[in-house]
């Protein structure tokens, strides 16, 4: 894997002004080739990846402890994977070894079991079971809920929205025997109601898909996170963490950075 190259580094470096920031990764795959699933990244290029954040000095956080004390910190970063695929299992071991905490939003009713929601490309695929999800909370990751069952939650109706929403929180406990305090939209799916819900059911964190920093819009129960893809090179990548931006084009670079000018100048 070729390094970014030195403007996009920077970028990266430089945006740690405006975190705290959350990534969104799902699967993780093993050997060279770019997935095919635009939501699977090749682990040796995830590697890269967190030694690149590191090497840019963005310190790793739980989703959860972005709220909390070192919700000032601008240099916060949280590396999030949905679903609970037990392709991930190498990056969390990876990230273990590392010291590096992150978190899990996984789907209750699908621990230890085949994907079951109907995502054409992912039905069938083997999930993390119980026991690796305990030893993850112990190693120091976190847990976060992502339903019962997969929905899309601003599209069911109100009276489903506890059993989906607080009933994956206790099966998760009950699993984990601790606290499940932050919870993820699955497919970004929420509106006024579906965040009540997650406030009722006593998440203090949740995260959608929207990009941008984390906390733009001032609400835990809305975190926004920018999107790892598949095709990401460790340039890309670095823009996007650089320009807060699911998709950081070298226009959008220009742009940027010709405001940035503009800006000092002023
Ligand atoms: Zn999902």
């Amino acid at each position: 894997m070729f390094g970014p190259d030195p403007l996009s580094r920077s970028l990266a470096k430089a945006s740690r002004r405006i975190g705290p920031v959350i990534l969104m990764y799902h699967s993780i795959q093993g050997g060279r080739a770019v997935p095919k699933w635009l939501w699977s990244v090749a682990f040796n290029r995830f590697l890269d990846q967190i030694d690149l954040l590191r090497d840019a000095g963005w310190q790793f956080r739980r989703v959860s402890d972005l709220t909390g004390e070192d919700a000032s910190d601008r240099c916060s970063l949280a590396i999030t994977f949905d679903d609970g695929y037990r392709d991930n299992d190498p990056a969390f071991l990876a990230l273990e070894r590392r010291g590096i905490p992150a978190t899990w939003f996984v789907v209750s009713t699908n621990v230890g079991r085949p994907a079951a929601w109907s995502d054409d490309t992912t039905t069938g695929w083997p999930m993390l079971d119980a026991g690796r999800l305990r030893e993850m909370a112990q190693a120091g990751m976190e847990i976060g809920g992502h339903s019962r069952h997969h929905c899309r939650l601003a599209e069911l109706p109100a009276d489903r929205l506890p059993d989906e929403i607080r009933g994956c929180r206790l099966e998760l406990e009950e699993i984990l025997d601790r606290p499940v305090t932050s919870f993820a939209y699955p497919y970004g799916s929420y509106n006024q109601a579906v965040v009540e819900a997650v406030r009722d059911a006593g998440y203090r964190v949740a995260c959608t898909t929207q990009y941008g920093p984390a906390l733009a819009d001032g609400d835990p129960l809305r975190m926004r996170r920018l999107a790892v893809y598949s095709h990401d090179t460790l340039s890309s990548f670095a823009r996007k963490i650089g320009l807060m931006r699911n998709e950081a084009t070298w226009g959008r670079v220009f742009e940027h950075l010709a405001a940035t000018m503009l800006t000092q100048r002023r």
